[in-house]
């Protein structure tokens, strides 16, 4: 089979590998269609260090090809969508169900090799299987909104509550949706206006430029008070962590699913004299069926987002297309 091999930063190349063979609870998956993200940007720049060679690639939907003789949650031809990350299952953090914090918690795509090849071996528990009537297009993004999905949980919006999204990526536009399904009005605010259309369209009530406008006082205007009563930050930059505080009326909560790399300098003097909740949200707990759910129900438009795809020979082009500013989400198909 082909992968894409990573033997440095930078330094990515096809090659011909082995085909997996899968251990007893593991499953061999063919490579439909893998998503690339900031992640995989920064491990490929060589900005965030991996061991080499790897194999990129955590986004992954695929066919099963094989499975273990242990397996019994999945067979042979579902199309499945890949959960890429693990735990070890048997820490104080996993068995008290915080099993995204697991600190042996292992990457798929980063830690152990991923989907940017034609065969990817994971264990069979990471593989769920695709739901009736789900286009390919759709389920490749069950892995960020599985992320969104806890993120808008830890929000813990209620019906008729207002809720602002922050920065208008692929995580933003579907935390707009899932905050719509949960029944939420949504205000969405980004630094450029190339979405906000994109984002009125997949059901923001309304829309706010930052920079431009005065976004406090559109957050008070749509609210209807002193600001909205949750903010999902998911641009992840140190301005976004400090606008959200702004937004969020006192008594409100703060969800951040964006990972800011660099330190932020938060007043904390508002989130005291505000009594605000500010709650970090990784990745997911268990959030991946309520994700397939969504895809499955139509609530969220996931297919709307797939901007470019590549085939695997082109890979290089799609982490260039990954930084166009047009760009949401681009796939490689292997
Ligand atoms: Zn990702
Ligand atoms: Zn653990």
């Amino acid at each position: 089979m082909i992968a894409a091999v990573l033997r440095g930063p930078r330094s990515l190349a096809l090659a011909a590998m082995p085909s997996p063979s899968p251990g007893a609870l593991d499953a061999v998956v063919r490579v439909k269609a893998a998503g690339l993200c900031g992640t995989d940007y920064r491990i490929w720049t060589g900005e965030r260090p991996v061991q080499y060679p790897r194999i990129m690639g955590h986004e992954f939907i695929g066919r099963v090809m094989a499975i273990g003789q242990d397996v019994s949650n999945i067979s042979v031809g579902q199309m499945v969508a890949v959960e890429p990350n693990y735990s070890c299952g048997v820490c104080a953090l996993c068995r008290e169900g915080n099993r995204n914090l697991c600190l042996s918690r292992v990457a798929v795509g980063i830690d152990v090799d991923g989907g940017f090849a034609e065969e990817a071996t994971v264990p069979a528990r990471c593989c769920w299987p695709a739901p009736e009537g789900v286009s390919q297009e759709r389920l490749l993004l069950a892995e960020p909104l599985a992320v969104v999905v806890r993120a808008v949980g830890r929000a813990e919006p209620a019906t008729g509550e207002t809720a602002a999204v922050l920065g208008l990526g692929s995580l933003g536009l579907l935390a707009l949706q899932v905050l719509k399904a949960r029944g939420t009005r949504v205000l969405a605010v980004a630094r450029s206006t190339r979405r906000l259309s994109l984002a009125r369209e997949l059901g923001a009530d309304a829309v706010a430029l930052s920079g431009a406008d005065d976004d406090v006082a559109a957050a008070r205007t749509f609210s209807g008070r002193e600001g909205v009563d949750m903010v999902v930050e998911t641009a992840g930059t140190a301005a976004a962590v400090e606008q959200a505080v702004n937004l969020c009326r006192p008594g409100g909560r703060v969800v951040l699913t964006g990972l800011p790399h660099e330190p932020t300098s938060l007043n904390f003097f508002w989130v005291v004299r505000r009594e605000l909740r500010i709650i970090g949200s990784m990745i997911y707990q268990d959030e991946f069926p309520e994700a397939l759910r969504l895809l499955a129900s139509g609530a969220v438009r996931a297919d709307r987002l797939l901007s470019q795809t590549f085939p695997l020979d082109r890979i290089e082009d799609a982490f260039q297309a990954h930084r166009s500013p047009d760009s949401i989400k681009v796939a490689v198909i292997p």
